[in-house]
Parts: C-alpha cells; structure tokens; sequence
C-alpha cells in the first residue's frame, strides 16, 4: 500500500502547508490522495490555537493532519469558490458541490460549511464516480450469500429489503444487485431507479432523482415511473406510509421492487412497515426475502499481529478455545494504514426470508424478537465471521460493533441450524 507524498513519519500525520500560499495546492492534494484511497468525508475543524484535518476511512474518523488557522481561513475561502457558496463572510451555512478531478465520472464532493466558536468548519463528502461502482462479486460477500442473491434476483416479482446503519453498505449491495443482473440477462431489461440522491450511476438502468422541495418524493416517483413499463424497480429508501404501500403494490404486481430501510435487522424492518400502515397480508405476500448487511473492516496486513486470545474475546468467540494456540490477530497502526490499524473493508451479510406464519406472526404490537419467530435465516452472518476471525482478516472487537445481525451462539447439540 502507497503512503501520502504529505505523509510525515516522525509526527505521525500529514506535514501542514508550509505557509498559507501553499495551503491549497496542499488541500487539492489531500482531496485527491484521500478520495483515491476512498475516504468518505473529509472534515477542516478550525480550533482555538490551529485547525485540524480529519478523514473518514472505513467508517473510522481519524486526525490526519494540524495545520495553521491561517491555512484554514485560505482553504475555506477556495472550497467556497469550489462550491459556488456566496456568503464569503462566513456568518452562514452553506452548502455546495464540486466534481473531482475535472468530471462527474471521477466523483463529487458534497461541500457543508458552518460558522462556530473558532471559524467556520467545512465538511465534504466525497462521492465516487460511476468508476465506484461495485460488481456483486466483490463486495466480500461469502459465495453462498452471492448466490442467494442472483436466485433472487432471479424470480419474477417481490420485494427485496436491504437494511443495516448508515455506512453499513445497504445501497452499495442493491446497485450490485441490479447491475449483476442487468449484466447476466444479455438483453434489456427495464430498470428505474428513484434516488435521494443519485449514489453512482449504474450503466442500463433510468435513474430518477427525487426533489421533495418541488413535491416529487418516493412515493411520487414510484407512482411516475410505474407508466414507464418498468420490470426492475429501486426506491432508495422506505421512509413513509405512501412509499410503502406504492412499493408493496408493485411488488404484488409483477415487479421486481428493490429498496433499503435504515434498521439494525429485518425484524425491525417489517415492524416499521407496520407502523407504516402497510397490511400484514401484503408485506408477507409481497417479500422475497431482506439482506442483512454490515462491513468489516479489514486488518491491515502490513501492522498486523497474532497474540493468545484474552478471555473476554474467548466469551465474545467460544469456538477460539478450539483453535491452536488459542491466536488472534490484531494490527496496531503504522504509516501505510495511518495509524488505523485497519484497511479496506468487506461485506458481512445475512439473507432472511419470510416463513408461512409471517402474516399472522406480523399483527397486533409485536416485539423484534417476536417477529423473528417468523422470520429464516437463510444464510447466516456467523459462520462467515469467525472464519474471518480464525484467518486473521478481523480483529474481535468487529464482533462487537456487530449489533442487530444474528450472532447468538450456537446452542450445544443444535447446530447450524440456519444453513
Ligand atoms: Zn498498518
């Protein structure tokens, strides 16, 4: 892995612009180094005695780099003209956008700038291009998973739900979906998408942006694009009642109909559309199964250690007190990972179907765990953790981070029993 030509061993983080004239050549740099290496937001924090720069790679915020408030003020005022922000005095909030390196194709960044106590602070989201796009092979996912998903992709209609937090790639899964089967079909097939915003572009597919200012939310454009003869649908997100019900009629009538909720299981998922007011009869006939996913994150292989297990990781892990040695693997940071200890990350993921009863198990208030009761695990997230714990590409304390995916521990005697 390349280290930043920024990068400075001896005080661990970026070296600052030499002077202020050099502090935007400087931020063009970062900008590019660090939406290469696929960070997601960078944030300029001015603070009372300097400012800091701070970068989030693999879901994990770290301080990159102090430099002074006179490079910040400088950096700011150049974001603005990227931005076409108007208030140069700083007494606003303000939001922009910008393309990098010169087109959409290479991404954008989303530029926030709000005044606080020490200057205003700037935050970009970089967004990757239609380069960013991932194929459903890799996204980390175990190959069972994968193959799961294409037959599912596969039937002729129902809704498919991809839920998990924010960042725990939902959307990342849905436009790898679509796009494996847009590739495998060798003919068209009529895709639309309704986006807040649009993500990535995804190559045969028609991608509508929603623009709830002007009236045209989910609901609006699902209704739109069902006269477009569509046969693959995704919704961005399911978020209120017209939504739902728009969706879970097009998947009860011949279309296949993808969308996320942001929830921590499929469980909760299904609840929420009840709250929604969608009927129980619908949501049971109309669901073709819910991916459950989280990323990992990687440990990086150039700090990376084995040591004996501690006994909370071993009550965390039982089946470590299997393994030789009883060894697992930690990384504790160094130039090429910029002290994270972490690089790259890959996809967990769990697939769970509707069970028969899940009309009946779905009325009056029920709890999650009430609801999973009429739920099946498929393919479960577990095996596929603690493989990656046993060879070393996890540290367990991922396990941990892990709320909201299926990780009790197997009973004695039962088994896998979801696979
Ligand atoms: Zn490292």
């Amino acid at each position: 892995m390349t280290v930043s030509p920024l990068y400075s061993p001896d005080v661990g983080k970026l070296r600052p612009p030499e002077n202020p004239e050099q502090s935007i050549l400087w931020l063009s740099e970062v900008i590019e180094w660090f939406h290469a290496r696929s960070a997601t937001d960078l944030h300029l924090q001015p603070c009372e005695e300097d400012a800091a720069l701070w970068v989030r790679i693999d879901g994990q915020l770290s301080e990159v780099a102090r430099y002074p408030n006179a490079a910040h003020n400088r950096m700011i005022a150049r974001l603005k003209v990227l931005g076409r922000c108007t208030d140069y005095a700083g007494e606003l909030v303000q939001e922009g956008r910008f393309s990098l390196n010169g087109s959409t194709d290479s991404g954008e960044a989303r530029l926030s700038i709000v005044p606080t106590l020490w200057g205003e602070k700037a935050v970009l989201r970089l967004l990757q291009g239609g380069g960013g796009l991932r194929k459903l092979d890799e996204l980390g996912f175990a190959p069972e998973l994968t193959e799961v998903l294409r037959a599912a992709m596969d039937l002729p209609q129902g809704l498919i739900l991809s839920v998990g937090p924010s960042g725990s790639g939902k959307s990342a899964a849905i436009y790898a979906m679509i796009d494996d089967l847009l590739t495998r079909a060798g003919h068209p097939i009529s895709t639309i998408t309704i986006e807040d915003p649009i993500e990535q572009s995804l190559p045969g597919a028609a991608q509508v942006p929603i623009d709830s200012s002007r009236g045209f939310g989910f609901a609006e454009g699902l209704r739109a694009v069902l006269r477009q003869d569509p046969e693959v649908i995704m919704v961005g997100e399911i978020r209120d009642t017209e939504t739902a019900q728009a969706a879970l009629q097009a998947a009860l009538t011949g279309h296949q109909l993808l969308s996320s909720m942001h929830t921590l299981s499929a469980a909760e998922a299904l609840i929420r559309l009840r709250q929604m007011g969608a009927a129980t009869f619908e949501i049971a006939a109309a669901l073709a199964g819910l991916l459950n996913t989280r990323l990992l994150r990687r440990l990086c292989p150039q700090c990376k250690s084995t040591r004996e297990a501690t006994p909370e990781e071993e009550a965390l892990i039982p089946e470590i007190a299997g393994w030789e040695g009883r060894q697992i693997a930690e990384a504790a940071g160094c130039e090429s990972c910029l002290g994270t200890g972490h690089a790259g990350r890959f996809g967990l993921g769990e697939w769970i179907v509707p069970k028969s009863t899940l009309a009946d198990g779905l009325k009056g208030q029920q709890s999650v765990q009430a609801v999973q009761a009429h739920l099946e695990h498929v393919i479960a997230a577990r095996p596929t953790l603690i493989d990656a714990v046993r060879e070393g590409i996890v540290c367990p304390a991922e396990v941990r981070r892990l709320a909201g995916i299926a990780l009790a521990t197997p009973q004695r005697g039962a088994g896998e029993t979801t696979e």
